[in-house]
């Protein structure tokens, strides 16, 4: 991996690109994968790159719906996989979840090389090499384990493509997403959408799990019923706005 200068003004973002480019080389991320980060970090400039407040807000409602599922469950990919290892499975650990890999790009190398990845990162057990089901859509991302994806009551599918999404939320699941496109299918059909950085919003996500298993059952209840997704888009759109005005009035013209 290149060596980027800790105090470059963009180190993260450009970290986050190194990290993708070497999941490429190492085999675990598809070249697709490429561009779908550049059009998150096209978003994440407009966003401010921060964990805005309604991202935040998400954030929250998605811990306490893994927290208080019966079997939660981590759909992973080759971007996931490459961005933040260390990070979902520590999310995993937090929230009792389990972890599948599940890729649009399908190949069984692609599929062990994560698994592998994952667990040099403290997984103990990932799913998805075995699928033995086939959800109804026109690509790999159908094949799903059934004591994971299938009967999952929720489902954290971050950096998902917005038919599996629209798929899973009919077969009544929760869906939680990740995705820094509010305007995106998935976080349009999506139950809890947020709009963040994968790897800000799996270490501000880690950080509430540890704190709300220590809540009473009620809270969390009140966090999800009280969530609305479509005032939580709003918001994030409206967020941009804001963030663009000031950046106009920078230019100072
Ligand atoms: P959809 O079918 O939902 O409209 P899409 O075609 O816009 O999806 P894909 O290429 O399937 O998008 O998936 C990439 C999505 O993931 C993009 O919306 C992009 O903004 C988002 N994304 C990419 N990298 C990151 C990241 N590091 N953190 C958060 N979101 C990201």
């Amino acid at each position: 991996m290149t060596e980027i200068p800790k105090n470059h003004p963009r180190y993260e973002s450009l970290l986050a690109r190194e990290k993708v480019a070497s999941g490429v080389k190492m085999g675990i991320t598809s070249i697709q994968g490429l561009v779908a980060q550049g059009r998150g970090e096209s978003f994440d400039y407009l966003i401010g790159e921060r964990s805005t407040s309604s991202a935040v807000h998400a954030e929250r409602a998605a811990v306490a719906a893994l927290l208080l599922a019966k079997n939660p469950v981590i759909s992973v990919n080759g971007n996931v996989a490459a961005l933040a290892p260390d990070k979902v499975v520590d999310l995993a650990d937090v929230t009792g979840a389990k972890l599948e890999v599940n890729l649009f790009h399908r190949t069984e190398t692609r599929v062990h090389l994560i698994i592998e990845q994952l667990k040099a990162n403290g997984a103990f057990e990932v799913l998805g090499k075995n699928p033995d089901v086939s959800l109804e859509l026109p690509h790999d991302r159908r094949l799903v384990e059934s004591r994971g994806i299938y009967s999952a009551d929720v489902v954290l599918v971050p950096l998902e493509d917005g038919d599996r999404c629209e798929k899973l939320v009919e077969m009544g699941k929760t869906v939680i997403t990740i995705d820094l496109n509010p305007l995106s299918r998935t976080s349009r059909k999506a139950t809890i959408s947020i709009v963040d950085n994968l790897t800000r919003a799996l270490e501000n996500m880690i950080k509430f799990g540890v704190e709300m298993k220590k809540e009473k059952k009620e809270e969390l209840v009140k966090l999800i019923t009280t969530y609305d997704n479509k005032e939580a888009l709003f918001e994030a759109i409206s967020e941009i706005q804001e963030h663009l005005k000031i950046m106009a009035a920078e230019i100072g013209y």
